[in-house]
């Protein structure tokens, strides 16, 4: 099994944790710097306060270290905060995450009382996958080389740059395991490409 290590320092981790270890990973929970200096295959950011997890990261000395395992090329899931974490755009404030996925997101994008919901949609290679909002982002542009591998109602829930995959939804909650799967067959950045490349994209 591969070793995942999953941001656990704010957050649905756990939640995480439990269906890759259902998936036969081994999770490392990372709360330090000496945690991201640990070996793992996979990072996951988990969904949450992405604000707080910002700042916790510096706090923590994990920020360096987790950007440059991104930038070499690490598999990286971003789930709503962790989407926002790798975005390289925040329209409505909270930015300064590590910014390595060129895409633009808003915060909070469904109002109050869209807060939370429920869907279904196509996502690209996998048919109709469950999806759940929680006072999730959205992306609102994607540049040059993004997948879009998702939409609801025409607006961008989940996308792909090498390899770094990005989720407006709570794929832990739901109780079907293709998204996570699909992470898990996901390469670095040039085999990513490969793997999504067989899928067929839903385009802009
Ligand atoms: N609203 C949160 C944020 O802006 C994201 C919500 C989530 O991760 N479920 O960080």
């Amino acid at each position: 099994g591969q070793t995942v290590g999953v941001l656990a320092v704010q957050g649905a981790f756990v939640e995480h944790e439990r269906r890759f270890e259902r998936l036969g990973c081994r999770c490392i929970e990372l709360r330090q710097a000496s945690d991201a200096a640990k070996p793992f295959d996979r990072l996951v950011l988990p969904g949450g306060e992405s604000t707080v997890q910002i700042k916790l990261l510096h706090e923590l000395g994990m920020f360096e270290p987790l950007l440059e395992r991104i930038a070499a090329g690490m598999p990286v899931l971003g789930t709503c905060a962790g989407l926002i974490l790798l975005a390289a755009r925040v329209g409505n404030g909270g930015a300064g995450g590590f910014g390595t996925l060129p895409v633009a997101v808003r915060r909070n994008a469904y109002g109050r009382q869209l807060g939370s919901f429920h869907a279904s949609a196509a996502f690209a290679g996998l048919e109709h996958v469950p999806m759940t909002f929680i006072r999730a982002p959205l992306v609102v542009e994607a540049g040059e080389g993004v997948d879009v591998l998702a939409r609801i109602d025409g607006s961008i829930v989940a996308v792909r740059y090498g390899n770094q995959l990005g989720v407006a939804f709570h794929p832990e909650l739901d109780d079907d395991d293709r998204v996570l799967e699909a992470f898990l067959a996901m390469g670095g950045a040039e085999s990513a490409r490969a793997f999504w490349k067989s899928a067929e994209a839903v385009r802009p």
